[in-house]
């Protein structure tokens, strides 16, 4: 089958051919239907050889639709030719966090070697796409997998982040959200279908502001110097009351920080560098941040239900296997409006 492979610390991404593999006994075999392209694979590659973790050759690719294909023994409840998400951060399964769905946080997949598919397993931008267990497997039903697939990462990251702010997103509240890239276009939608506050987008880019007042946001303002006086200008000087940055680089922590109000909130998902300072002498009193990881399998299923019910739509940019490379090329030149999602 092809694959496309990070083989060689900093050179491109290649398409191979690989054997197609055969299920072992509690696997399932994944037809892949599509697979979306994520800035972290982008931030993976960028590593320098002694902080890279994820094994070579790295079949990429952690947002996968597929069909099932093949199980292997053992695996029941499953019919051959099904519609289905894969859930991503795969855990042991068996640990407190992973018994309440919340396998991104297992507490032993590290000790185990578990690792989500394209983030270390091999993923989903391949031909097939082998699944560890039946309950990463969630039924799509009638939903177009190219459109859908990104709910898994680029709507499951977003939701997990702002579920945990909802009671700060009262009527009145202000979210402002840094980033209307991949995840970010997806979290205006959420925040718009979920809360009654106020949604103002930042980015550097008039294209992505462009999207981000397409897809909902109330506000659209440049990421530079003068975003804070903007935004407090659109506000009437309301500080925010949660501020999600999907960049995380010490221009965009350092305006969330000022951004942020009395008991608001910093909720970093962007893998970038930046960091919050939290103290009395400052952040505005009850102030606080955080920075979560994906999201849960109960959530996955909350935020298909939102696709479907048509409260969410991922802007999508459909690629061939072969043109890969080209995707990742247009992601990091920033020209990708919404997802990329390879098709093979
Ligand atoms: P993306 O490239 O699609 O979007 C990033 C957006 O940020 C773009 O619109 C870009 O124009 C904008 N941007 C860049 N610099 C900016 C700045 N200084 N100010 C304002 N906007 C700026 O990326 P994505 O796939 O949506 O991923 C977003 C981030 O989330 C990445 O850092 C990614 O690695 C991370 N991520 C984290 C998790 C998690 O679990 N925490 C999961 C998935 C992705
Ligand atoms: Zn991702
Ligand atoms: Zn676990």
């Amino acid at each position: 089958m092809r694959a496309l492979q990070y083989r060689t610390i900093g050179a491109a991404p290649e398409l191979v051919d690989i054997p197609t593999p055969t299920p072992g006994p509690g696997q399932v075999l994944v037809k892949v239907t599509a697979a979306g392209v994520c800035h972290s694979d982008e931030f993976l590659m960028s590593l320098p050889e002694d902080q890279y973790t994820y094994g070579l050759p790295l079949t990429l690719g952690h947002e996968g639709a597929g069909t099932i294909d093949a199980v292997g023994p053992g695996v029941t409840g499953l019919t051959i030719g099904e519609s289905v998400l894969v859930y991503g951060p795969w855990g042991c399964g068996r640990c407190y966090p992973c018994s309440k769905g919340e396998e991104n946080y297992c507490e032993r997949a590290a000790e185990l070697g578990i690792k989500p598919p394209g983030l270390g397993a091999p993923g989903a931008m391949a031909d097939y796409l082998l699944v560890d267990d039946a309950r990463h497997l969630v039924p799509l039903g009638d939903l177009d997998p190219v459109a859908s697939v990104s709910l898994t990462d680029a709507g499951l990251t977003p939701y997990h982040a702002i579920k945990k702010s909802l009671p700060k997103l009262v009527p009145g509240s202000v979210a402002v959200v840094i980033g209307a890239g991949g995840l970010g276009h997806v979290a205006i939608q959420m925040l718009r279908a979920l809360a009654p506050c106020t949604v103002v987008a930042v980015d550097t880019s008039e294209d992505k502001r462009a999207l981000a007042r397409k897809v909902g946001a109330h506000h659209a303002v440049a990421s530079d110097e003068s975003a804070e006086e903007q935004i407090l200008g659109l506000t009437g000087g309301r500080k925010v009351d949660v501020v999600f940055d999907f960049v995380s680089i010490d221009p965009t922590t350092d305006l969330a920080s000022r951004l942020v109000g009395v008991g608001g909130e910093i909720v970093l998902v962007g893998v970038g560098p930046g960091a919050v300072k939290v103290g009395f002498f400052s952040t505005p009193w009850e102030a606080s941040a955080r920075a979560p990881y994906w999201g849960s399998r109960s959530e996955l299923i909350e935020v298909i239900e939102l696709a479907r019910a048509g409260k969410i739509k991922v802007e999508v940019e459909a690629f061939g296997l072969d043109q890969g490379p080209k995707a990742y090329e247009r992601l990091a030149a920033g020209t990708i409006p919404g997802r990329a999602v390879i098709v093979p």
